[in-house]
């Protein structure tokens, strides 16, 4: 594991110290806590200026010419704690590459500039190196991506960006449009989340990686991390990833990237001294003043008071959001590794008996069927000549559930294989569940409300048993989706000895979980009812 930079390394090597002096003169910081008053310029932190020094640190043989070979680190990972001012640093550093001195252009002999003016700036600044300092230039042509698991996650670096541009001297350098900052020689800053398939390959200098602790292969962030990786290779860029602590049971881009080996990713994590609580009081005021050191702009009251409140419900979260350590959540109800050792994938031929277990959303959660055989096998049927699965993510469909999708799936399944019971969960699907009923028959289709606490309970409690139990025959299809939901789901208590489902965290769906266990309660309640018996073969009458 690639150790991180705990705030005490010391800082006693060759960097382009160009970088933060020009941020500072070029990036104007709007009001923070609160105060109205004009942008100030950006002095960094103690912190941030340690990460920025650290991911300019040039390597001492660096010649003329080298992009990202010239530097010590190729790429960095910068883990602190909520609101301690990761997005605006991540804007500065964004702007930097964009149209500031981030590259290595030699070593000054004594008195060189960095003048604003030949660069295209008019803002009149001039930097003078000193003798032996590695000196900087911009990017010819410049193309960086700001990536997050979702438009709205993308903001926290965005927003912070385009408010700089509009304060400073930026504006003249880069114009900001309605889908992506144009820069000079057709250079662009484009937000691109894991929808944006088309331009994640492309060749680019730069990119923020922001929030990589909930980049999983779950919501296919994991996947995005090693595409927009490939397209840095190639133009030798580098990036930059920025998260709070994480889950250490979801194996996030974050996490891999920490327990990586490889020594040529810098690591800032201040991690707080071991030996306090996080849930008593006063050890966590003193982690806070730990993790929060140099922030200035921060009550520590005020991060009491939140981190108090979402130590009520998810104590995890709390510890990893506020006190940056790396936490597992609380309340597992199937371990993800459990659940995986049993997939055991298998065609399943038309006209096999199955049962369906069905969950339908609207905009946003996801809505999707599991098929399980009556010998226990349980997998994500496909429809349609593009043998698509049957699981729909709004967010792939326009930011609506397809629901004509939905139903020509339904009617395909019924018709290739025998499906003796549907249970569905009919929340915003009423009238579908209804027509289905119709359609289908009320013996068939039975409409199961997971609300129900006694027998959501039950169920739970029986796919649990079936995946764990060592004599059990369970197995399943393998489906990734599935298995993530399967990570992200928790217990909720609802009485002392009864639980359902909940998500981890607000934006992790549970919801192949859910139809997972729908799916086989129908199977178990299918087989006790005897529905697993072959039909009687036809009698031939022997006449004695
Ligand atoms: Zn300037």
């Amino acid at each position: 594991m690639a150790a991180a930079d705990d705030g005490t390394w010391p800082l006693d090597f060759p960097t382009l110290y160009v970088v933060p002096d020009w941020i500072a003169q070029h990036c104007r910081l709007e009001s923070v806590g609160g105060l109205v008053s004009e942008p100030q310029p950006f002095q960094m932190y103690d912190w941030q200026l340690r990460a920025t020094a650290s991911f300019y640190r040039v390597r001492p043989g660096a010649t003329v010419g080298q992009l990202s070979t010239a530097f010590h680190y190729r790429r960095g990972q910068v883990i602190a704690p909520q609101k301690s001012g990761k997005g605006p640093w991540t804007a500065g550093i964004t702007a930097a590459e964009g149209v500031g001195p981030v590259l290595f252009a030699g070593w000054a002999e004594g008195g060189e500039r960095y003048d604003c003016r030949a660069h295209g700036c008019g803002c009149g600044w001039v930097y003078e190196y000193e003798a032996g300092e590695p000196m900087g230039r911009p990017w010819t042509k410049p193309l960086l991506q700001i990536t997050a698991t979702s438009e709205d996650q993308t903001d926290n670096v965005y927003r912070p960006l385009q408010a700089m541009i509009r304060n400073g001297p930026l504006g003249e350098l880069m114009k900001v449009g309605e889908q992506f900052i144009r820069l000079p020689n057709d250079g662009r800053i484009d937000v691109v989340t894991s929808s944006a398939q088309s331009r994640l390959g492309n060749p680019i200098t730069f990119a923020v990686q922001d929030e990589t602790g909930i980049w999983t292969e779950g919501n296919k962030m994991t996947k995005v991390a090693t595409t927009q990786r490939r397209g840095l290779a190639g133009m030798s860029g580098r990036s930059l990833e920025t998260t709070n602590g994480w889950d250490p049971s979801e194996n996030s881009v974050a996490q891999r990237t920490a327990e990586s080996k490889v020594k040529d990713v810098y690591r800032f994590h201040r991690l707080p001294p071991g030996g306090l609580s996080y849930a008593n009081k006063v050890e966590r005021r003193k982690i806070h003043r730990h993790v929060y050191a140099g922030s200035t702009h921060i009550d520590l009251d005020a991060i009491e008071g939140e981190a108090a409140e979402l130590m009520e419900k998810e104590p995890a979260e709390a510890e990893r959001f506020f006190g940056n350590r790396i936490v597992a959540g609380t309340g597992t109800w199937l371990h993800r590794d459990r659940w995986d050792e049993r997939a055991r994938p298998q065609e399943i031929p038309d006209g096999t008996v199955v049962v369906l277990g069905f969950d339908g959303s609207d905009i946003d959660d996801w809505t999707a069927i599991r098929a399980e055989t009556l010998d226990g096998y349980q997998f994500t049927p496909t429809y349609s000549s593009l043998a698509l699965p049957t699981i729909w993510d709004p967010a792939e469909w326009g930011g609506q559930v397809p629901r004509l999708e939905v139903h020509a799936a339904v009617d395909e399944l019924m018709r290739r294989h025998q499906v003796v019971r549907m249970y569905c969960d009919p929340p915003y699907w009423s009238s579908e569940v209804d027509a289905w009923e119709e359609r289908y028959g009320e013996r068939r289709v039975t409409r199961w409300y997971t609300t129900r606490i006694v027998q959501m309970h039950a169920a739970c409690e029986r796919l649990l048993t079936d995946v764990t139990k060592a004599d059990s025959t369970f197995a399943h299809d393998g489906c990734e989706d599935t298995s993530a939901h399967v990570g992200h789901a928790r217990k909720a208590a609802r009485t002392a000895d009864r639980y359902v489902l909940r998500k981890a965290a607000p934006h992790q769906k549970i919801d192949l979980a859910v139809v997972s266990i729908l799916a086989h309660e129908a199977a178990g309640d299918a087989i006790a009812a005897g529905q697993a018996r072959p039909k009687a073969p036809r009698r031939t009458t022997v006449i004695r």
